[in-house]
């Protein structure tokens, strides 16, 4: 589906994923399962095909493309799989006084018909890792993958109505035009991963019927760098989180890098010295690096590049390959704060160094700008640690490594601000595709009549009693148990 794909043929199917909603099929753990299960092996069968796509959308390196798209999508499947029948389950939970005698349980329901909309960067990822929890979760679902991520968008849109089941789970391949049809009709989740500006439409579209959403944005991800550190390992730890990483095109990579003027120097050496240890003299020539995904990008990022209170602060790399879209691993040194690589998300392989006289001046840097994704800290003083976590606000962090915390399944992964709103991986990709439903369940026994009216002085200040405290002697003074009469 794609070409073509208006607001009548998107109504058209929304209303035939939610008859199919209706009709029970998406509810079984053997459905659930059994697209899961589909899915992993789409994975396995195809993961030449799809390292190819990423290739070609964006000359990712086959290595990054299988560790940070293809294993952690299939680890995704296996994991759901794994833990599904337990999340499934319903939760019981205590019961209170006033509901005595009762028990109480919290049952997971699917939300429904769900939209998914992922973006380029990571593009068969963020594409199939909320489908994972979609349909974990027993919703029916459409994908609309990005449009700029071509290749990788076709493979999804040829390969999933291969293997899953068509009648509960769709792609919708396009642009604006696709997307603005899709976001006009009424979903029960809306599933957004991309820019902030986007993000706004998204979640406009979504007020009109009161749509619950999740919106995975960006951000500027600011990295502190202590002096008693291990430097050798931390510049690798940062070069790998930020140029390893689709060349600083990842939401989680490090925007820019907070240290203190003293060490600044050294750390600059230590990144210049492994950068060309991993990507040679002439790393615009690197197989290890992914290009800009394209044009007006590598564009925007040279406009970063060409403001002219940046350009004098090039330490290290500025070059640039416009025909191969590749531009070379950027350091830059106390850039003003006041440009506008300093003020929007970097999105590239450029990486601004300021510096501050205390580490510790930093955590004010970063908490008068908007809330970060990710917050990095490399250190060894623990009391330096436990206030960073404490003081800076930020979607999640990592202490002394770079990027890692998103392949943790037990941890959330999610935005704070705006960064974004709600969380997915692991469990948290199941809540965020169920409704948490109470369902509080009581016999005809055990009634207590205070509760009725007429309310009597008395039977108001027993009932204040009750409430108040020393309740189980009240309780079995008061209670009406079968048999027995009580006025
Ligand atoms: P984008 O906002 O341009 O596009 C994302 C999706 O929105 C695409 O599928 C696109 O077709 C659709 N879209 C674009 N314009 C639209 C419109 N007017 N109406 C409806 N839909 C529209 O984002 P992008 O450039 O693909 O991604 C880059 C941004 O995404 C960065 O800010 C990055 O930090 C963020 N990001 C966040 C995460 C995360 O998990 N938090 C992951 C990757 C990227």
């Amino acid at each position: 589906m794609g070409k073509g794909f208006d607001g009548a043929r998107a109504a058209e199917v929304v209303a035939e994923l939610r008859e199919t909603f209706r009709s029970g099929r998406t509810r079984s753990l053997r459905w659930r399962a059994a697209q899961l299960k589909a899915l992993a092996r789409m994975i396995d069968e195809n993961e030449a095909d799809i390292a190819a796509a990423l290739y070609h959308d964006l000359a990712k390196p086959p290595t990054e493309s299988f560790l940070h798209e293809i294993s952690l999508a299939k680890e995704a499947c296996l994991f759901a799989l794994k833990k599904l029948k337990r999340w499934m389950k319903p939760r019981k939970v205590p019961t209170s006084i006033t509901t005595f005698p009762s028990s109480a349980k919290i049952v997971p329901e699917p939300f429904g018909v769900v939209l998914v909309i992922s973006a380029w960067n990571f593009p068969f990822l963020l594409s199939i890792d909320p489908v994972i929890g979609a349909i974990a979760a027993g919703n029916t679902v459409v994908l609309k993958p990005s449009e700029v991520a071509t290749v990788t968008s076709s493979f999804l849109a040829k390969n999933l109505p291969q293997y899953v089941d068509n009648s509960c789970i769709r792609v919708v391949e396009g642009s604006i035009p696709e997307a603005s049809a899709l976001l006009e009709q009424k979903w029960d989740k809306i599933f957004y991963t991309g820019s902030a500006r986007v993000g706004r439409i998204v979640m406009a579209a979504a007020v009109k019927h009161l749509t619950p959403l999740v919106l995975e944005l960006g951000g500027k991800c600011p990295v502190l760098v202590d002096s008693n550190v291990d430097i050798k390992v931390v510049a690798k730890r940062i070069v790998v989180g930020k140029w390893g990483c689709n060349s600083g095109q990842a939401c989680i990579a490090p925007d820019y890098i907070i240290t203190t003027k003293a060490f600044a120097p050294k750390l600059v050496d230590a990144l210049k010295i492994t950068l060309e240890k991993f990507y040679g003299k002439n790393p615009l020539g690197s197989t290890d690096l992914s290009r800009i995904v394209n044009s007006s990008h590598f564009t925007r990022l040279k406009n970063l590049l060409d403001e002219e209170k940046v350009s004098g602060t090039i330490v290290h790399g500025g070059q640039e390959d416009e025909k191969h879209l590749k531009i070379a691993p950027t350091l830059l040194l106390d850039v003003p704060s006041d440009a506008s690589i300093m003020k929007e998300e970097i999105f590239g392989p450029l990486l601004p160094i300021i510096t501050v006289d205390d580490l510790e001046q930093s955590f004010d840097v970063i908490n008068s700008k908007p809330k970060p994704l990710a917050a990095y800290l490399f250190t060894k003083d623990h009391k330096l640690e436990k206030k960073f976590v404490k003081t800076v606000s930020a979607g999640g962090m990592l202490i002394n490594d770079a990027i890692l915390q998103f392949t943790n399944p037990h941890l959330p992964f999610g935005g704070v601000g705006e960064s974004g709103m709600g969380s997915y991986h692991g469990r948290f990709s199941f809540d965020a595709f169920s409704h948490k439903k109470a369902v509080l369940s009581r016999g005809f026994y055990g009634e207590i009549p205070m509760r009725y009216p007429p309310y009597t002085p008395l039977k108001q200040k027993v009932l204040r009693g009750l409430i108040a405290g020393n309740i189980l002697p009240l309780l079995h003074a008061l209670v009406v148990w079968p048999g027995h009469q009580k006025v």
